[in-house]
């Protein structure tokens, strides 16, 4: 597997082919060849960066503080880079991703505009046939998905899709050129993470804007502000230090916390800690007190917090009613936001409730709901995402015995440490089914795994093995343990993306392990007991018989 003897000179044989140039896939190309291995990525974009070059809804931004939500693989790297807000938004994440490709020169491996189709393991080979939408064909020893959690774009099938005369947008596939809607009726369907940070936006834009909602969710405020020098000095002056600190959360971010359950403080000092939690902003307000994604009454307290502030900016009394969430904070992705309830004050700005009757189809002219039908010049879709494992099995993926990815899975996802899936050999998932991914820092999940798997294939390299897979006991005995903790918590209790309840037809199954640091120490462990639930070098069925 040296470089130079393994890849042919057609270059249509590589020691591993890597889907996606996000995050993940960079670091991935940047780490392989640093360790020897010829790589080949194929991207579907036209450029890296993944989440960040996909969503250019306007007001799109991070909801990690950015001096977290960034690569710590390279400290030259972390000290160069300047954010210049708390939230980065999405064109200084772009601006950031392409720095890293050119910084280490990634695009030379990276073929743009095109998808991987299909892939399919040969047993006699034990290498994987990777196949794509320009028609290339390519063999690799490994396959690796850095296809992204949230890169397949969910529109729901609505009767008369089609037929609106108008422009649409998906925020998950923004135009490259800015959108202008001044003077435009504008309609938007969703009201998750990607709709309520465009919603304040394109009110200020639209002539009038009318938002259809299915579910109320909870918009915390962000309180975004810039990033101070003195503050980056001092995060920069020991930056190891300060990841290393913030990844003893359990979410591998820093966030401020009582340490103590909501329920054993009274309730003048539980208004005063949601109070300050309000006024800090941001994703940790869910750990103000330790048990409220965990104990349904201390949830509730946080909830009618909640409902309390919302009726307070929401000047309309029927509005604040139908902004009102009725499940558990936390259950879907808290929403991080700025100036999102506030903007239910403006005039130009209607909302649509679509819970008890949905919307009934489109028309040319717009959404037609309860009978009514509302007229628009744009529609946007914040529908959301196929997530999770909808990257991975919207590629045709046949493992031993040609046994498809789509089948395996076909009642729920499953990896056997979120990085292998049983029966599919040399096959890596980044931030796959099982592990904590869209509950962690992402950046710092993409790490862990990029260093597994190739710590994983040196070692196998050095040993004078080949193939690599999961064993299906190991993997089952994962997807219980995932399913437990889950159990513990509320976030089985409502319906959303997580469990892919959001996709019609979707089984309804919790794959993200929730604890990131439980999780390091896990896999550090499989490291150390040199792999186990691994098999490696397991012969075909046929040399078995
Ligand atoms: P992605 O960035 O999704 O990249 C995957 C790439 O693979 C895409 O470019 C896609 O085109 C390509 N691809 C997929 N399938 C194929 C195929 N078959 N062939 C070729 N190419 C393919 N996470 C956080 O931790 N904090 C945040 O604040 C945060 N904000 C987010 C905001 C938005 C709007 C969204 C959608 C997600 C957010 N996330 C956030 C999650 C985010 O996806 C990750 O943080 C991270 O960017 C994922 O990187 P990735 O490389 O794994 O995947
Ligand atoms: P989402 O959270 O899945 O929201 C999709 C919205 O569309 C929901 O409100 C959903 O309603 C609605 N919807 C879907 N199908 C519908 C239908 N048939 N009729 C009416 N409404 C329908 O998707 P997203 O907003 O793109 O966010 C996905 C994830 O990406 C986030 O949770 C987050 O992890 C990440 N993200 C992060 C940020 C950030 O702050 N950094 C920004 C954007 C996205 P239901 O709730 O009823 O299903």
């Amino acid at each position: 597997m040296t470089p130079a003897a393994s890849q042919d000179s057609a270059a249509s044989t590589v020691d591993v082919v890597i889907v996606g140039a996000g995050f993940a896939g960079m670091y991935l190309i940047h780490k392989l060849r640093k360790e020897g291995f010829s790589v080949r990525a194929f991207e579907g974009g036209s450029g890296v960066g993944g989440t960040w070059y996909w969503n250019r809804y306007p007001g799109c931004r991070v909801d990690v503080v950015s001096m977290e939500y960034s690569y710590q693989f390279s400290e030259e790297l972390q000290q160069e880079w300047e954010w210049s807000e708390k939230y980065a938004t999405q064109p200084e994440l772009l601006a950031y991703a392409n720095h890293v490709a050119d910084r280490f020169d990634l695009r030379k491996d990276i073929q743009f505009h095109t998808r991987v189709t299909a892939a399919s393991y040969a047993e006699d080979s034990g290498r994987w046939m990777v196949r794509t939408d320009k028609g290339d064909s390519i063999s690799a020893q490994f396959f690796i998905l850095a296809t992204g959690t949230l890169s397949t774009t969910n529109l729901p099938a609505f009767p008369g899709l089609d037929s609106f005369e108008g422009p649409t947008y998906h925020t998950g596939q923004w135009p490259h050129e800015p959108v202008d809607f001044t003077g435009k009726r504008v309609g938007i369907i969703g009201t998750g993470s990607s709709s309520c940070q465009s919603i304040p936006h394109l009110a200020e834009q639209a002539e009038h804007l009318t938002i259809f909602q299915r579910t109320a969710n909870y918009v915390i405020p962000a309180h975004n502000e810039p990033v101070a020098a003195e503050e980056i000095q001092k995060i920069k002056a020991n930056y190891n230090e300060f990841r290393q600190r913030n990844q003893q959360y359990p979410f591998a971010f820093f966030y401020e916390t009582t340490n103590k359950t909501a329920q054993e403080v009274s309730d003048e000092e539980r208004e005063r800690e949601y109070e300050a939690a309000w006024q800090r902003g941001g994703l940790m307000f869910l750990g103000t007190f330790t048990d409220l994604i965990t104990n349904h009454d201390s949830n509730v307290t946080a909830q009618a917090f909640f409902r309390r502030k919302l009726a307070e900016i929401v000047q309309d009394p029927e509005t604040a009613k139908t902004l009102m969430p009725d499940f558990a904070i936390g259950c879907k992705r808290l929403i991080v936001g700025t100036d999102y309830y506030e903007t239910y004050n403006r005039k130009n700005v209607t909302l649509v409730s679509v819970k008890d009757n949905p919307i009934e189809n489109i028309t040319p002219n717009g959404i037609v709901v309860n009978g009514t039908e509302h007229e628009f010049d744009a529609i946007v879709y914040a529908t959301g995402f196929d997530a999770i494992s909808g990257p991975i099995t919207s590629i045709d993926i046949k493992g031993r015995e040609g046994r498809s990815i789509r089948d395996k899975w076909a009642d729920g996802a499953r990896c056997y440490l979120g990085l292998m899936a049983a029966g599919f050999p040399n096959l890596f998932t980044i931030t796959g089914p099982g592990s904590p991914s869209v509950l962690s820092n992402m950046i710092k999940s993409i790490e862990q795994h990029v260093e597994f798997v190739s710590d994983c294939i040196v070692d196998l390299r050095d040993k004078g093995h080949t193939v690599i897979e999961a064993d299906a006991d190991a993997e089952e005995a994962w997807r219980a343990h995932v399913d437990e903790i889950a159990e513990q918590t509320l976030y089985k209790s409502c319906n959303s993306w997580y469990l892919g309840s959001n996709i019609p037809g979707k089984p309804r199954v919790f794959t993200t392990y929730i604890g990131w640091p439980q999780y390091a120490t896990e896999i550090e462990q499989v490291v150390a007991d040199n792999y186990p639930g691994f098999i490696v070098d397991k012969p075909a069925l046929a040399e078995n018989a």
